[in-house]
């Protein structure tokens, strides 16, 4: 199909940009900094949803629908927010396009056809779905409201990255209503376990909760909640946040209600999201030199077969097998492929499904007739066996099983052993040269030292982990008192 890869030893970035397109997940568009989710890409972004969305419907919640639009005055009411999304808004000014006089052929905006009021493209949803919950909610009555809509969003970001960073993106962003502040903070903090849950469980993607320092918390936030994964290249990467949003929302959308003391009180808030990005996480943690390695939970076809062949009499006795297999596999669940393309030699069909992360691979000749037998590959340890096809669909049950936790403690051990805990500056610097990966080190609380730290060292505070001890020490940088260790790195 293609050819190799650059490696990550290479070039880390060459090697992932090459590998999103090869392996046919996703490409840039004719749309500055916004890509084209390819099939296969999308295959991978469903199985996410499906097992996400169910996770959300376990714990209470529904899916609905807002605007994709924002009205710049409904933009505006809550301060922080339109404050620090209003750098990378899209706007619409205009709904018509005319023939334009002066240049034959071509269209330009009606000026005739400016809106009244511009529109906001929704770079999250907080303001239009507040401003919908007032019409909702009166009472104690009314609440909780939890509800949870998938869409894409806009933020006009200058420096894209295919999943990583794109100028529209694909999410979900939970938004809640609650009676009491207790509610909403164990509401943001199940979701942030959600997502925990989902990485590690699901993804096989090691994460580590926390909450963002003030600078690096959504604009209109409280507190946010976030997991952050350490990628291969000893970078980190915000996988998801969930935020508690006080009663900042409700105030400026004047969302009250009466409470069960018949006293009028505002609403409390919570909202939460997971992206594409996610597909960034997943490419970044798993694959290799060859290409994507999927978890089989994650796998479009967790199993593919393919036959090597003379003839047409041997094509027929493969296919019989082959369809045996994928019924048996069916029955547990396991979903295969048969890869009888004729247009491609086998060879070529290995290639491709090691570049796109097959988890298992079954190949069957004329000999593996003779002896009943099939070859077998694991695409996460390059290894291959001859199995009896004997209790075969039980053995690669159990084998996906054993692949799916291989690689979270595989990633697993990688992250604990880039975990450096430093208590000077020098040093520091040095592992940020040398080592890479999270810093775990004590900071005086400050945006001050915080902002100091990034100038001159690009780290910046991923988040205060929260199991991370309260003990009596000193800012590695300021020697100022700190109470606890923050983890540092340098991030995506
Ligand atoms: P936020 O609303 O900023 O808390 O972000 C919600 C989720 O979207 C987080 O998991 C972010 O990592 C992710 N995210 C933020 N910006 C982008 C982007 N430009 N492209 C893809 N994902 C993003």
């Amino acid at each position: 199909m293609s050819k190799n890869l650059t490696s990550r030893a290479e070039d880390y970035s060459k090697w992932y940009n090459e590998l999103v397109v090869k392996a046919d997940l996703a490409e840039n568009s004719a749309v500055r900094g916004c890509m084209v989710i390819k099939p296969y890409g999308y295959a991978i972004w469903e199985k996410m949803q499906a097992e996400l969305d169910r996770m959300f419907k376990e714990t209470g919640h529904q899916n609905a629908y807002f605007p994709l639009f924002v009205p710049k005055s409904l933009f505006e009411a809550e301060e922080k927010n339109a404050e620090g999304f209003a750098k990378e808004c899209a706007v619409v000014t205009h709904y018509r396009l005319q023939n334009d006089p002066d240049n034959e052929g071509k269209l330009r905006v009606d000026p005739e056809a400016k809106l009244e009021e511009e529109l906001v493209v929704r770079p999250t949803s907080e303001a239009i779905i507040w401003n919908t919950y007032k019409g909702w909610i009166q009472s104690y009555r009314d609440l909780p409201i939890l509800v949870n809509q998938w869409a894409n969003v806009v933020r006009w970001e200058m420096r894209t990255r295919l999943f990583l960073r794109t100028a529209e993106f694909l999410w979900q962003e939970g938004h809640t209503a609650h009676a009491t502040k207790a509610e909403a903070l164990v509401e943001a903090e199940q979701m942030n376990n959600v997502y925990a849950d989902f990485a590690e469980n699901f993804m096989a993607i090691p994460v580590i909760q926390g909450v963002k320092t003030e600078s690096e918390r959504f604009a209109g936030a409280v507190e946010t909640y976030c997991i952050e994964a350490l990628m291969q290249d000893g970078k980190a990467l915000q996988a998801g946040t969930s935020h508690f949003l006080g009663q900042n929302f409700a105030k400026a959308f004047d969302v009250k209600f009466t409470n069960n003391e018949g006293k009028l009180d505002y609403v409390w808030a919570t909202s939460w999201g997971v992206s594409t990005r996610l597909m960034g996480a997943l490419i970044m943690t798993h694959s290799d030199d060859k290409g994507l390695v999927l978890p089989p939970n994650l796998a479009p076809s967790q199993v593919v077969i393919v036959p090597i062949y003379k003839n047409d009499e041997q094509f027929e006795a493969i296919t019989k097998k082959a369809e045996n297999i994928i019924k048996e596999l069916k029955v547990l669940g396991v979903s295969c492929k048969f890869d009888k393309r004729t247009t491609h030699r086998p060879g070529a069909k290995f290639a491709q499904h090691e570049l796109q992360g097959v988890p298992l691979r079954i190949a069957i000749g004329p000999k593996d007739l003779e002896n009943n037998t099939i070859e077998l590959a694991r695409r996460d340890t390059l290894t291959k066996e001859i199995v009896d096809m004997e209790g075969l669909p039980i053995k690669i049950k159990e084998l996906l099983e054993v692949i799916q936790n291989d690689l979270f403690k595989k990633a697993f051990n990688f992250r604990e052993n880039h975990i450096t805990e430093v208590d000077d500056f020098e040093t520091f610097k040095k592992v940020l040269e040398t080592k890479t990966g999270f810093i775990s080190a004590h900071w005086d609380g400050t945006s001050e030292t915080e902002q100091k730290i990034k100038e001159l060292t690009k780290a910046t505070i991923r988040c205060i982990p929260l199991d991370s001890k309260i003990e009596d020490s000193v800012c590695v940088y300021s020697g100022k008192p700190s109470k606890q260790r923050v983890l540092f790195a340098k991030a995506y």
